[in-house]
Parts: C-alpha cells; structure tokens; sequence
C-alpha cells in the first residue's frame, strides 16, 4: 500500500509529519467515525479529541452544489463565537477550498462521501474536511501554490494557499487510492468591536446567509 503522509502548516512554516504522527487516521479510518457520537473523546482522529462541546458532524454527497451548503453549515457554526465579517468569510473560503477539492480531485466528481467535522475549544474553530477518493502522491507538493494536477480544468493550484493564509493552522493528511482529511484551526478573537458580545452572533450569521464579502473558489 501507498505510504500515508501529513504535512501542518503554521504561518508558513510546512513542516512533514512521521509516518507515527499520521497513524491516528489509519486507525479510524475502519470505525466509522463520521456517526460517532461528538462528545466521544478517546478517538484521536477526531476534530472533538480535546473534549469540545457541541461538535457538529456533517455528511454530503460530493457534489459540487452542496459545497456551498457546507460552507454555511460553517460559517453558521462559527457565528457562535461572535467574529467578524472577515473573519466568516476566511471561514467560508478555506471550507470551499477544501470541499470543492475532495469534490473535484478526490471523487473526479464521480460520487463520493464527503464528511466535514466542526469543533470549538475556547475561541477556536476546528474544522475537518474528509473524503475518501483519490489521496495525494506527494502533499507537500500539492501544498505548493500554483501547484495543480488539474491545469486541464482551468484549476490555478491555490485553494491550499488560500486555505494557509485565511485559517491560523492547516494540516493534511493523504494516502494515495484511500483519501484526504483537511483539518484546520481559525482563532476568532473575543467581543471584537465590529460585531460585539452580545449582538454580534446574529449580526454575523444574517451576513454569512446572504454570502457577502464571500472570497468563494468561484470568485477567484
Ligand atoms: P484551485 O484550488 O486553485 O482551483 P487546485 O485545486 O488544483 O486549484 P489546490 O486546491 O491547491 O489547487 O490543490 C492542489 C492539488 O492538490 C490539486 O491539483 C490536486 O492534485 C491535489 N489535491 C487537493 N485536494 C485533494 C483531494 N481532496 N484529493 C486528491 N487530491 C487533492
Ligand atoms: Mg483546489
């Protein structure tokens, strides 16, 4: 079988994980972990492995028009933690990015099942996004920006860019003919002037419903 690989990225610094680091992923890969209950906290691979409260776990088709579905599912999520405009919207462009590739690279856009997770520590959103297609032969690579495998369909080889610099941390995992797990952290600072304590979670969830000031793949 094709080595497993894993790559975290921290304000531009890519640093390749050992074949150990990745091991959570082989291990619940077999146990179904997209029905798992959230507050289950002896699975490493899953975005709740801290003891979050509330996590949210969401399985679609990989189609193309639910990637927008889920980036709201997101942003919605996130609303709870009163951000700010942009900081929804970097939300929603790096669930796109993520979705929108295990949709067009991971299943070909041939049927699949996409599982996205979301978790909240703190004032941190925690957002996983799973296939189970094609995988990566090399993800540091992938990583690259301008890097495409899919130049054919006009694809510029940035969603992984973008998905470095809109969230605080993003690691891949990938395991070539077996998938791909994208989990990523965005630190969304407390009681921010724009959105406020109290009002803001409304404020913040009215904006992400009517997509403004949204980077989206398609805007690109
Ligand atoms: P863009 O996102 O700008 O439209 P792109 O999708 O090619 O172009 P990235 O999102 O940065 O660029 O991905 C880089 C490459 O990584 C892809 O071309 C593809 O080869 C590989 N890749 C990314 N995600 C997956 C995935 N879920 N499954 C398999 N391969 C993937
Ligand atoms: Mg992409």
């Amino acid at each position: 079988m094709e080595q497993i690989q894993g790559v975290v990225s921290v304000a531009g610094e890519k640093r390749i994980l050992s074949e150990e680091e990745c091991g959570f992923w082989e291990a619940a890969w077999d146990d179904g972990i997209c029905v798992q209950e959230p507050k289950q906290t002896d699975d490493k691979a899953c975005v709740w492995q801290h003891g979050a409260e509330d996590g949210v776990c969401l399985q679609f088709a990989a189609k193309s028009r639910n990637e927008s579905f889920a980036r709201m599912v997101a942003a919605a999520y996130a609303a709870q933690l009163n951000p700010t405009l942009e900081e929804l919207s970097d939300i929603k462009t790096a669930v796109s990015e993520a979705v929108t590739n295990a949709v067009i690279h991971g299943y070909g856009e041939g049927d699949g099942t996409i599982c996205m997770r979301l978790g909240i520590y703190g004032r941190e959103v925690w957002i996983e996004v799973e296939d189970r297609g094609a995988g990566m032969e090399d993800v540091l690579a992938a990583m690259e920006p301008m890097y495409t495998t899919r130049a054919d369909m006009e694809r510029s080889g940035m969603g992984f860019a973008f998905m470095e610099a809109f969230m605080d941390k993003l690691e891949v995992y990938s395991q070539k003919n077996r998938g791909t797990l994208v989990r990523m952290k965005k630190k969304v600072l407390a009681g921010s002037a724009e959105t406020g304590e109290d009002a803001g979670g409304a404020k913040a969830c009215e904006a992400g419903k009517d997509g403004k000031e949204d980077k989206s793949s398609e805007e690109k």
